[in-house]
């Protein structure tokens, strides 16, 4: 129905469903600040905007041996990290098994489990006990006691944080559901188990992963201003100043001023769509989530939703009346599936196209029979026949589509931290203090998307530029933080034992 009667070539409707021109990026952005804004005033926002009660960013001089617990997919992962002062970090890791019993029975269990697994890790390589490593700093409550071993834990849900050291679930994503938890302090649960169990660890931080992602790459490179994830889902933190987060109003980490990381949970941007540029197969993907309406920005983006909305546009091709637009209107049981079209395949069939990687050769025809090779690989073709070059082209541009646009709505992302923080001008709009400083501009990015699809971050910077110039786009250096959830967590375990 949508393309019937139109006289324009079905995928010039489309490109122009999917388009976002220049004027609509400003208008994102524009509103993205305001609700920065609105989140940075009052608590219950969608974009919460959570203090985290990291008041510094390493520069890469850090020392020490610490301790991290990541959770928050699949596998729990114990790791030390030893941070050597030079930018440089080691890391030695153990990954436990998480298993469905543990996610959705009692949270007592699960953070026994946790406790046990740390336990299990020191006895097995005990290093991260040894007063002998350099710049190892131990926390003591009185002198008698033997020290505590320090750990951050990287905990990846929905947490209102209300200390560097203590946080309350707000509720359990991904398939977590153990009993007894939303509500709770999660340091206190896991260091109620260290203390049950008789274990000598210390929880001094409680880590989200985009801070974390900030903080690695502070390290890395001697400084960061935004650390932000393109993965499963996206999100983002960056460095914000504690007088314009005024919902603080009297607590005492406002009255000493000074800056502050901000975890945006910018996924929640605009859920009332007044702004985003929504398209049918959008509103498909929503009405068919678990969550209808909630995290709208992040299904324009991340990993989880653009092989989902790939799909949409594929079916809505195939079921083309009055003539199939793919081949020939025949459908296979992985694109009939929800969810089963992998935005990894929209890596690949870039990389087909543009050659990238395994593949050789770049005549059109090549370009072409390449794709096709991909989509009979990945969708299980009935039989080859099914699959025209023609067909392949027009996936590609169904695919490259979808990630422009999520790439495009990422640079607004990141545009607005630049105008947020005074350096850069959008439009001619902000403060922009920091605009003509001449300073290098970090920003830390993580996850699979930014980092497996080809140009996905040469796109993103492409409208960066649109939205804030070039000059303060140049400055701007995007690099990939490098494991945010353990050395990030160590350095936040650094920071809370500076600050105690
Ligand atoms: P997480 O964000 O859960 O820590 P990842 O950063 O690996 O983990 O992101 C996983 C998401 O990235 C999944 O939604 C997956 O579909 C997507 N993904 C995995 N590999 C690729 C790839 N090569 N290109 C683009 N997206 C990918």
């Amino acid at each position: 129905a949508i393309f019937s009667d139109s006289p324009t070539h079905p995928l010039d409707a489309l490109k122009d469903h999917f388009t976002l021109h220049d004027h609509q990026l400003h208008a994102i952005t524009k509103t993205f600040l305001s609700e920065v804004s609105d989140g940075l005033s009052k608590y219950g926002h969608p974009m919460a905007m959570i203090p985290t009660y990291v008041k510094g960013v390493p520069n890469g001089s850090e020392t020490g041996t610490f301790l991290a617990l990541d959770l928050g997919g699949t596998n729990l992962r114990v790791c030390e990290v030893t941070l050597h002062g030079d930018k440089t970090f080691s890391i030695r890791q153990q990954k436990y098994k998480v298993s469905e019993a543990l996610k959705t029975g009692e949270a007592t269990t699960l953070f026994d489990y946790l406790a046990d697994s740390v336990d299990a890790f020191l006895t097995v390589s005990p290093k991260a006990e040894s007063p002998k490593i350099d710049g190892f700093r131990h926390t003591s409550f009185n002198d008698s006691d033997p020290p505590a071993v320090p750990l951050a834990l990287t905990f990846s849900f929905p947490v209102e944080q209300t200390a560097l050291d203590s946080g309350f679930l707000l509720t359990w994503t991904k398939g977590f559901s153990a009993k007894n938890a939303v509500g709770k302090d999660v340091v206190k649960l896991l260091q109620d188990a260290f203390d049950r169990k008789h274990i000598h660890v210390k929880c001094v931080a409680l880590v989200n992963d985009t801070v974390g992602a900030l903080l690695s790459r502070a390290y890395n490179t001697g400084g960061c201003m935004l650390g932000a994830i393109f993965g499963t889902g996206t999100n983002g933190a960056y460095v914000e100043s504690v007088s314009n987060i005024t919902k603080l109003g009297k607590h005492p980490t406002a009255a000493a001023g000074g800056m502050m990381i901000v975890n945006t949970e910018w996924g929640g941007f605009n859920n009332s769509r007044s702004v985003l540029p929504t398209t049918p197969w959008d509103n498909k993907l929503d009405r068919e989530s678990i969550n209808p309406r909630f995290q709208a920005f992040e299904k324009f983006i991340s990993g989880m939703y653009l092989g989902e909305i790939a799909r949409n546009v594929v079916l809505s091709f195939i079921d083309a009346a009055p003539k199939p637009l793919l081949f020939t209107g025949r459908s296979t049981p992985i694109l009939n599936k929800q969810w089963a079209f992998d935005t990894a395949v929209l890596s690949e069939v870039e990389e087909a196209w543009t050659g990238l990687g395994r593949f050789s050769g770049s005549s059109e025809k090549d370009q072409r029979q390449r794709v096709r090779g991909v989509l009979l690989q990945r969708f299980e073709f009935e039989s080859d026949d099914l699959v025209s070059l023609e067909d392949a082209a027009t996936v590609r541009q169904i695919c490259t589509l979808v990630v422009d646009r999520a790439a495009r709505m990422s640079a607004c992302a990141v545009a607005a931290i630049l105008v947020q923080t005074g350096r850069a001008r959008l439009g001619g709009e902000g403060k922009g203090e920091l605009v003509d400083s001449g300073e290098r501009i970090g920003v830390g990015v993580d996850g699979s998307l930014v980092e497996f699809y080809p140009n996905f971050q040469k796109k993103m910077r492409d409208s960066i530029r649109v939205l804030v110039g070039s000059e303060v786009e140049s400055r701007v250096e995007i690099g990939m933080a490098k494991d945010g959830s353990g050395a990030g967590a160590a350095l936040c375990a650094l920071i809370a034992q500076k600050m105690s």
